[in-house]
């Protein structure tokens, strides 16, 4: 411990500035110092070593005298005008001045050479006049959030901190998570868009869960006047999962829930013409006809969409108005698209299929296994976890994917597949860890079954046949099959990449094959976890937001469970599985699908083959949509309720790692806007069913009264720090780790899964293979992150990634605007000529409405779970001729 670290832990005060507990000290700032007995000057606390006998003085006049000295030098760096600073509050600099009786400096001001103010991006401002060179955010880049962004550049009293080559920040290579500003003691580093807001009155403080990834990061709203003016995380001792890390979106990306696009009456489609209509009416009008089409069609023909992107409560009610109310399974949501081959495959080997380990639980892997996963950009906080383990704890990382993605540059090993080609590579390590016996026999023996039938299958993927199928060189195969084998403990993590396949859920189980042959489960750093894409797409699916079982994962088809739901719930409930999304855009095609509720989705924007989707939805008698915003889906919808966003309800989310977190009412809706809770509510008292469910707590109440994972878990236990499920009673403390002592389904299953091809293959006409997926500026299909003016700029065009070869091939150049055609549809975007890609392969991002990636993807599905094969299709790129207007 530092001398410090002691006094600290002994309740003496020593002050310090360029201290920060998630940080390494480095004993810059000198305001920590102390007298220690026996030595002539005196030592930075921070630093200092403490050692049996040691005889400090932390309060001595010698000790006063030298820090004040220390503060009016930093007070003379720079120019610090604490009346106009935006973070003359939280300022600790101001704080110790004050403490110390100093109200001003009288040494002469030193200013840093060039230009003061950055504000050349949206999102922060950085004032090199006060910035007194502590450098916390240059270790907070470097060591928490391990961007590299920022450093110390220059000598002496030249020296200054930012982006190397002197550049910008919005020029540079920053990402703008906002770890600087965090931890930023001064007023140096300032969001943009509170630059000269902060320090007026009525500001407070709403503690709640990011709307955007699975990751759940906690972050507290900073309101006033009903308008969130920023968001901010603890300077320390925030709690878990991010422990204080944010990434841009969760930062930066809030601003559209004041955007004026926001939907505040209801809208509904009268002679064509959408028009403003009282809510009450519309929702009595949605009943109305609801109950029509149940009359004449019966049940089934009457579909909803829950959403990922609504609370636990929210969805929970969901899936009880159409099972209870409207009496039909036919309830689907976006996991479809995402990780149904998760639930559909983890269930399968383990009994249940979520996360198996937690976000920090990675720190503790010494081999860390990541493939169809870009994680920087699509959990970037994960991302950071991943990246300290292989940087300051020497984890050894192994990144599988097509593209070159951004985790390449810190891995030991990046095998580049053929995308589809997953089964081959996984049963080519799976066939060289048993060659090489990197086995868990005790493991397989006492925990497995099926070992026999399993070993038999991959026999046939000899590394030199895994070559052929994948292209993965056979030495890079071996590599990393040791790499995983004789670590200790190997986590590996997956998302789309793997599961947005024909062959998804033999994918997800090919994958659980390698954790089980090497007991990589329920252990610390290990485990098999897929990282969930939306803010709340584990909890939508543990509130059976799913076509075949209720919430908690319990069977429709189990006799016992739906009567437990038919006594809570007072109705008798259909004992078959409904409707998949895309068994429901089937139906509505053919006709016997008449209506469809959609809750925050935009299937228009996320299903693949779009056009087809289209002509599904207008062929309905009834579509109608909740939502925020009029979105492409809500354009086709005749009757359009407007919602509330996640800043204005209360609730619950699920994260990734199943922990259940608060979401917190911070300000007013616009409008006439309410709750999906709200609207449900009234939908079902309009159609004759009244509940008692006036406040989110009600709901989660009735809701963990039936689904035992979440019984323990209540709204005062999570009110500072979420729980993991399962947590069955009051005392139960969640589970972190799955599986530590056995399965849900007593011996984990292992599979014989075989190679498969990808459902279209490119050929003479459309040579190219299209790979979709997010990037770090936006979410999901842009809904929120389109309206938020700092992630706007930072990627405000839709393009395709083509390898600098192909682009040579097709006479591109950087920008050039092309035109790409699948055998269902076609788009024009800009390309970027990246080696990001291998040759022959493309990759556009989902968001953009005015160029949409689903346009050309295929509806091919895996049979298991029905997601579609959105990582594969064969595409055409073609120049497009300049126009006057393009120039
Ligand atoms: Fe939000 Fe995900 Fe970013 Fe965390 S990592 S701030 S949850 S988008």
């Amino acid at each position: 411990m530092t001398l410090y670290e002691v006094a600290r832990e002994h309740g003496i005060y020593i002050p310090v500035l360029c201290r920060h507990e998630d940080l390494r000290p480095s004993g810059s700032c000198r305001i920590c110092s102390v007298e220690l007995e026996g030595s002539s000057g005196l030592v930075a606390s921070c630093t200092q070593p403490a050692l049996p006998g040691m005889a400090i003085h932390t309060d001595s006049q010698r000790v006063r005298d030298f820090r004040c000295i220390v503060l009016r030098m930093l007070l003379a760096q720079g120019r610090h005008d604490c009346a106009s600073c935006p973070s003359a509050e939280s300022c600790v600099l101001r704080r110790l001045a004050l403490d110390h009786g100093i109200e001003c400096t009288d040494l002469p001001s030193i200013e840093p050479p060039g230009t003061l103010i950055d504000d050349s991006n949206e999102m922060i401002v950085r004032n090199r006049g006060i910035c007194i060179m502590c450098g916390l955010c240059v270790q907070a880049c470097n060591d928490i959030q391990v961007n590299n962004a920022i450093g110390f550049i220059g000598r002496g009293y030249d020296s200054t901190i930012g982006p190397p080559f002197d550049r910008d920040l919005g020029d540079s290579e920053c990402l703008f998570c906002g770890e600087c500003v965090r931890v930023c003691p001064v007023g140096a580093l300032t969001e943009k868009t509170s630059r000269f807001e902060t320090g007026e009155p009525g500001l407070h403080k709403v503690r709640t869960t990011c709307p955007y990834c699975g990751v759940g990061c906690q972050m507290d709203l900073n309101v006033q006047q009903n308008r969130i003016v920023k968001v901010t995380t603890p300077r320390t001792g925030a709690p878990a999962p991010n422990y204080g890390s944010l990434c841009i979106k969760g930062r930066f990306g809030y601003d559209f829930t004041y955007h004026p696009d926001r939907l505040g009456s209801a809208l509904v489609r009268s002679n064509g013409r959408r028009v403003p209509e009282d809510i009450d009416e519309a929702v009595r009008e949605v009943a109305r006809r609801l109950s029509a089409i149940r009359q004449a069609y019966g049940p089934d023909a009457i579909a909803g969409l829950a959403s990922a992107r609504c609370t636990n409560e929210e969805n929970y009610l969901f899936q009880k108005f159409f099972r209870a109310v409207i009496g039909t399974n036919n309830i689907d949501h976006c996991a479809r698209m995402c990780h149904s081959p998760t639930v559909a495959g983890l269930a399968a080997v383990f009994g249940s299929g979520a996360m198996t380990n937690s976000i920090a639980d990675l720190e503790r892997a010494e081999c860390i296994l990541i493939t169809g996963s870009n994680t920087t950009e699509n959990h970037p906080v994960i991302a950071s976890t991943v990246k300290r383990a292989v940087t300051l704890r020497g984890a050894s990382l192994i990144v599988v994917d097509p593209r070159r993605i951004e985790l390449v540059r810190h891995a030991d090993l990046w095998l580049r597949q053929r995308p589809g080609s997953d089964i081959a590579w996984i049963n080519g390590l799976a066939y060289v860890l048993l060659d090489e016996h990197l086995i868990d026999d005790d493991f397989i023996r006492e925990r497995t079954e099926n070992f026999e039938a399993f070993k038999a299958t991959v026999a046939a993927y000899t590394p030199t046949r895994v070559q052929e199928l994948t292209g993965i060189a056979s030495s890079d195969l071996l590599r990393a099959a040791r790499l995983y084998g004789k670590a200790r403990s190997a986590a590996v993590l997956y998302a789309m990449g793997i599961t947005q396949h024909v062959c998804g859920t033999a994918n997800v189980r090919a994958l659980a094959n390698l954790a089980l042959m090497t007991g990589n489960i329920g252990r610390e750093g290990c485990g098999i976890n897929p990282l969930r894409g939306q803010n709340n797409v584990q909890g939508a699916c543990d509130m059976g937001c799913l076509p075949n079982v209720l919430p908690g994962y319990q069977a429709v088809v189990d006799d016992a469970a739906r009567h437990r739901f038919e006594h809570a719930w007072g109705c008798t409930l259909a004992g078959t599985p409904g409707l998949t999304t895309p068994a429901m855009i089937d139906a509505a095609l053919e006709g016997s699908l008449k209506a469809l509720v959609i809750m925050g989705e935009n299937p228009m924007m996320s299903e693949p083959d779009s056009s087809r989707v289209a002509e599904a939805l207008q062929k309905l008698e009834l579509l109608v949509c909740t939502d925020i915003f009029l979105n492409e889906t809500g354009r086709l919808a005749d009757i359009v309720l407007p919602a509330t966003s996640w800043a204005e309800k209360d609730g619950t989310f699920t994260s990734t790692e199943r922990r259940v977190q608060r979401v917190r009412a911070a300000v007013q809706p616009p409008g006439s806007a309410r709750s999906d809770t709200a609207l449900i509510s009234s939908l079902a008292a309009a159609m004759g069913s009244p509940w008692r469910c006036d406040h989110a707590e009600t709901v989660f109440d009735e809701m963990r009264s039936l689904v035992p994972s979440y019984r323990g878990i209540t709204y005062a236990r999570i009110d500072s720090t979420g729980l993991q499920w399962p947590c069955p009673d009051h005392d139960h403390p969640g589970t972190p780790i799955l599986h530590t002592n056995g399965f849900p389904r007593k011996r984990a299953l292992f599979s014989c899964v075989e190679a498969a091809s990808p459902a279209e293959e490119p050929d003479e006409d459309y040579p190219f293979v299209l790979t979709t997926g997010r990037i770090l500026y936006h979410f999901h299909t842009a809904t929120m992150s389109g309206r938020s003016r700092g992630l706007s700029s930072r990627a405000p065009d839709a393009f395709i990634e083509i390898n600098p070869e192909d682009a040579r091939a097709l006479g591109l150049d950087q920008g050039r605007r092309v035109r790409v055609s699948s055998r269902r549809g076609a788009i024009q975007l800009c390309a970027c000529i990246t080696t990001r890609c291998p040759p022959g392969v493309v990759f556009i991002p989902f968001h953009y409405s005015e160029a949409a990636a689903n346009a050309l993807t295929g509806s091919a599905l895996d049979p298991d779970s029905h997601i579609a094969e959105a990582k594969v299709c064969a595409v055409r790129i073609e120049r497009v001729a300049y126009t006057g207007a393009q120039a």
